[in-house]
C-alpha cells in the first residue's frame, strides 16, 4: 500500500487500548467499539470503514512488531480481533501471567489438542498428564483449577469436558504453532489459516475448518474435495 499512513487519533488509541485489555473482541463488538471511539473523540466515522481504521492502527504498531489481527471462530466462523505481538514466543506471551508449572501443563495440553484427530483433548487425558510434569507433579484438583483459569483467560475453550484452543490462542499463536508443530499443524484449504478443529480429506489429506466446510459445500448434495475431487467422506456439519 503506497498510501501514506493516516494519522493516529485518540479514537484509534482508545480502540487499541480496549482491544488489548479485552484479549479478544468479537466482530460486532469491535464494530460498536469503533463507533463509540470515533464519537467519543469526535473523529470521522463510517460504519464500513473498520478495516481502514484498523490498518491505520497497524501501520503505527508496525515499528513495535505488533498487529491487530483478525481471525475466525472455529465454531461459527464469526470474525474476532486480537492484538498480536509478532516477536514474542508462546513462552514470553504467557510467562508473565503463569508459573512455569502452569505453562508446562498448557504446553502438554496444546500437544494433545494439536496431535488429536478432531482438535480436542479430554479432561481425563489432560489430568493424567498432571502427575507426569517435569517441573513438579501437580495434583488433579490443582490441574483442574489451572485449566479453569486458562478457559477464563481465553487460551482454552471447553465443551462437555473436552478442551480445544480458544480463538484468541489460535490468532495469537498461529505462527508459533505452525513453526513448532510443522508436521502436524494444518492450514485450511479454503481460508489458508491455521485450523485446529478440522475435517480432513481421506484421499488427499487437505483440511478445512468446519465453518469453511459448511460454506463451501452449501447446497451441494454430493460434496467433493476441492483439491482431489473425491467424495467428501466426513458428514458435513
Ligand atoms: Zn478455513
Ligand atoms: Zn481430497
Amino acid at each position: 500500500n503506497s498510501v501514506m499512513a493516516a494519522r493516529m487519533t485518540d479514537a484509534h488509541r482508545r480502540f487499541l487500548q480496549v482491544l488489548m485489555s479485552n484479549g479478544i473482541t468479537e466482530g460486532s463488538e469491535a464494530r460498536k467499539l469503533h463507533q463509540h471511539c470515533c464519537e467519543t473523540d469526535k473523529v470521522y466515522y463510517a460504519h464500513d470503514k473498520l478495516d481502514d481504521f484498523i490498518s491505520t492502527i497497524n501501520s503505527h504498531l508496525q515499528p513495535l512488531f505488533m498487529q491487530i489481527r483478525k481471525g475466525l471462530s472455529e465454531d461459527d466462523g464469526r470474525a474476532h480481533y486480537a492484538v498480536v505481538n509478532l516477536v514474542e514466543t508462546e513462552v514470553t506471551k504467557m510467562a508473565s501471567d503463569y508459573t512455569e508449572l502452569e505453562l508446562e501443563l498448557f504446553r502438554k495440553t496444546m500437544d494433545l489438542i494439536i496431535l488429536s484427530e478432531n482438535g480436542f483433548a479430554s479432561s481425563t487425558d489432560i489430568l493424567n498428564l498432571a502427575d507426569q510434569l517435569k517441573t513438579k507433579k501437580m495434583k488433579k484438583k490443582e490441574a483442574e483449577q489451572v485449566l479453569k483459569v486458562f478457559v477464563e483467560d481465553k487460551w482454552l475453550s471447553e465443551k462437555n469436558g473436552e478442551y480445544t484452543l480458544h480463538t484468541r490462542c489460535i490468532i495469537e499463536m498461529e505462527q508459533y504453532i505452525l513453526s513448532n508443530y510443522q508436521d502436524v499443524a494444518r492450514k485450511c484449504h479454503i481460508c489458508h489459516s491455521l485450523t485446529i478443529q478440522s475435517q480432513v480429506c481421506e484421499s488427499c489429506g487437505i483440511a478445512m475448518h468446519l465453518p469453511c466446510v459448511r460454506k463451501y459445500f452449501r447446497g451441494q448434495t454430493e460434496p467433493r474435495c476441492p483439491k482431489c475431487n473425491e467424495f467428501w467422506s466426513c458428514d458435513t456439519p
